[in-house]
């Protein structure tokens, strides 16, 4: 099945107007073909995440009842990763950042790229729902459900880390700027599904959770840390509060540069829903690096 979920997903990124940048934009794709990991719900690595995300994070299971799903064994359960890599043209045209005076903001189009993915995300999360049920399955998705909420807690973190989820299905690595390095980079989105459908589990090949960034396997590059406007990277690591202050920022100044472009989002925060915004991403440090596009460390 895992050859027909990933020829659905391809189909549906081909034709969905949601994949579509609007016409002052080209008009053309967000987003280029998906990639698809398959873990088991009951991989011992979802407990750990626990230690390493957070007490509140939860396990495939867990989340599985918190969607008020049928009862099930953990070992019934796939998750589904599913990487959404930005097009090229996005890559390419987002090396031309906009100085102003007392700010650096990415380029209009990754802006309108990456605020647009929030609602092809949810749609796709859908459709894949969807595609399991008519076959006779049961399928959830933690994005969706009223148990994803950011915790603030002096740092914050989520309930359901989709780059956890990728990590756990073997789709890449994390890294030095705290992205997720896939085999086609780290400018991507993720999302992942749950389902009792009896997928084909997929190799995580990764024993080192940072093997796919060179700063970590080899004491080179760091590259993101010089694109960084905000001072958000160093060589200790991502400093989540800098990077979403600087967000925040950009959001204020793109909001009105793109006018009625942008799309609301709504997130939960400490279980609460917060009124829409409208996220615009940064992500300096995701382009013109050599892990944008690729896994960096087999091409050394
Ligand atoms: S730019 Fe270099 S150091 Fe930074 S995450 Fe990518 S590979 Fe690692
Ligand atoms: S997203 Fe922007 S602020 Fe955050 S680390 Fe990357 S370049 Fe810095």
């Amino acid at each position: 099945m895992n050859e027909q979920l990933l020829q659905f997903l391809e189909d549906t990124f081909a034709t969905s107007e949601l994949n579509r940048l609007p016409e002052k934009y080209g008009g053309g794709r967000i987003f280029a073909s998906p990639l698809i990991g398959v873990a088991s719900g009951n991989d011992p690595i979802f407990l750990e995440f626990k230690e390493v995300v957070g007490p509140e994070h939860l396990t495939p299971l867990e989340m599985w009842n918190a969607c008020g799903q049928e009862e099930l064994p953990a070992e019934q359960l796939c998750i589904v990763s599913i990487v959404f890599p930005y097009v090229k043209k996005i890559r390419d045209e987002s090396m031309n950042i906009i100085q102003l005076p007392h700010v650096t903001l990415p380029a209009e189009i990754y802006s309108i790229g990456r605020n647009y993915a929030n609602e092809f995300k949810a749609y796709i999360l859908k459709r894949c729902i969807k595609f399991f049920q008519e076959k006779g399955f049961m399928a959830a998705a933690g994005m969706l459900s009223e148990a994803f909420t950011i915790i603030v807690k002096g740092t914050f973190y989520s309930t359901w880390s989709e780059r956890h989820a990728a990590f756990a299905t073997g789709l890449g690595t994390f890294s030095l700027h705290e992205g997720f390095i896939t085999e086609v980079g780290c400018n991507v989105r993720l999302a992942s599904v749950i389902t009792n459908a009896p997928l084909e589990l997929t190799l995580r090949k990764y024993s080192d959770p940072y093997s796919n960034c060179l700063y970590f396997t080899k004491g080179t590059c760091k590259t993101c840390i010089e694109k960084c406007p905000a001072n958000a990277i160093t060589e200790n690591g991502h400093d989540k509060t800098k990077c979403y202050n600087y967000g925040q920022k950009i959001a204020r100044k793109m909001k009105i540069r793109l006018g009625s472009l942008p799309k609301p989002h709504s997130r939960r925060v400490n279980g609460k829903l917060r009124p829409p915004s409208y996220p615009v991403g940064c992500a300096f440090c995701q382009f013109g690096v050599p892990c944008m596009d690729k896994n960096p460390t087999l091409n050394e």
